[in-house]
């Protein structure tokens, strides 16, 4: 067996690990003769396999009883339509526009209602974090919308936007668990699983009680009502039975590292051995404003297009995969999500100076 560093954005690395024990429990999972691909998800081992998943995730992420955990289908993407749909009581919603994850969102929610743009980083290529410490909040809005980790222009809030009082709604796919959260600073996290916990096909929707009400859009589907989802535990209809089952095994290797706090001190450490690189290369740099860089997402180039496909493509052939930067922007990334061990960066950093001193 032979396996690569993974540096892709997702869907993402996972644990060798998490990986090994499944494999182990492919074709019979705990004597009970079949895969867990292959079971009822009414079952009573499912039940077991889904309440622990949702009881390890609170756990980890210390979420008060006063907020429901969902799991659903339809990726971070659906989120951008259910979230105005369930929450757009007076169809008006802020939203801060860091980068496309974010602009996506706030175009849907347009579909729905009077979409605000509260800030915006447009200006310079998406590369920093706005000042979101007193932004200008309609009285009637219903919710401040922001994507925490912007997955393809590398840049995380450090510091939540002031809402003023408003509720505050967050896509964190892709720093989903990569640090301990104040859950009750947020009326909703959302965020796919497939950057920094599970297979694709998951996205876990964590939503104050109070927020889940029939009080929805006229027209909102029925599989969209956080309500409907809330009322049967995740399971209105078939979820995503084997991706929640691989996301319950991450939940309990995060556990077993250490919890968020330790997975925090890691993930600093990691990514301030690309960063320190990046600040000292003569070839490489960053694009991002340093205060707002992500701990998950390292973009940067060489400033030269040949020579970034060149390194791309000598990275792929010595074992680094997935360097390429997202098409929209070129140049490279890095995505070092939890399951990236130090190791990897360690090696990656090796191979980027050999290329700079060969190249300069
Ligand atoms: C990847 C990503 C999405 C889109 O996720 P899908 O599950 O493909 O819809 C949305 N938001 C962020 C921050 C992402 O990184």
């Amino acid at each position: 067996m032979s396996r690569v560093y993974n540096f892709s954005a997702g869907p993402a690395v996972l644990p060798e690990e998490v990986l090994q024990e499944a494999a182990d429990e492919m074709m019979d999972y705990r004597g009970c003769g079949m895969s867990v691909m292959e079971m009822s998800h009414r079952s009573k081992v499912y039940d077991n396999i889904i309440k622990e998943a949702e009881q390890d995730l609170r756990d980890l992420m210390k979420i008060p009883d006063n907020y429901k955990v969902l799991f659903l289908q339809g990726g971070a993407s659906q989120q951008f339509a259910a979230v105005p749909m369930n929450l757009m009581k007076n169809r008006k919603a802020g939203y801060i526009v860091t980068g496309q994850w974010a602009k996506k969102a706030y175009q849907e929610a347009k579909l729905y209602g009077e979409a605000i743009e509260l800030a915006s980083s447009a200006d310079k290529t998406f590369s920093y974090i706005p000042d979101c410490s007193d932004l200008d909040i309609p009285e009637d809005l219903d919710y401040v919308y922001i994507c925490e980790n912007n997955t393809i222009y590398g840049t995380k809030y450090q510091t939540l936007p002031n809402t003023k009082g408003k509720l505050l709604v967050a896509d964190v796919s892709s720093c989903f668990l990569s640090e301990p959260v104040d859950v009750t600073k947020y009326g909703v996290i959302y965020g796919g699983v497939q950057k920094n916990i599970g297979p694709a096909g998951v996205v876990i929707v964590i939503i104050r009680e109070d927020l889940i009400t029939d009080d929805v859009l006229p027209g909102t589907p029925t599989m969209l009502k956080y309500k409907t989802q809330a009322d049967n535990d995740s399971l209105y209809n078939t979820p995503p039975c084997y991706g929640i089952y691989i996301c319950g095994k991450v939940f309990k290797w995060l556990k077993k590292m250490g919890g968020l706090e330790v997975m925090k001190q890691r993930n600093i450490e990691k990514a301030k051995i690309l960063y320190d690189f990046l600040d000292e290369s003569k070839l490489f740099h960053g694009t991002v404003r340093k205060e707002d860089r992500s701990l998950m997402n390292v973009p940067f180039v060489t400033g030269n297009d040949e020579l970034d496909a060149k390194f791309v493509k000598e990275a792929k052939e010595a074992g680094f995969e997935n360097l390429k930067g997202h098409r929209s922007v070129g140049g490279m990334r890095a995505s070092i999500y939890n399951a990236m061990p130090k190791e990897g960066v360690e090696k990656l950093v090796a191979f980027m100076k050999k290329f700079e001193e060969e190249n300069a």
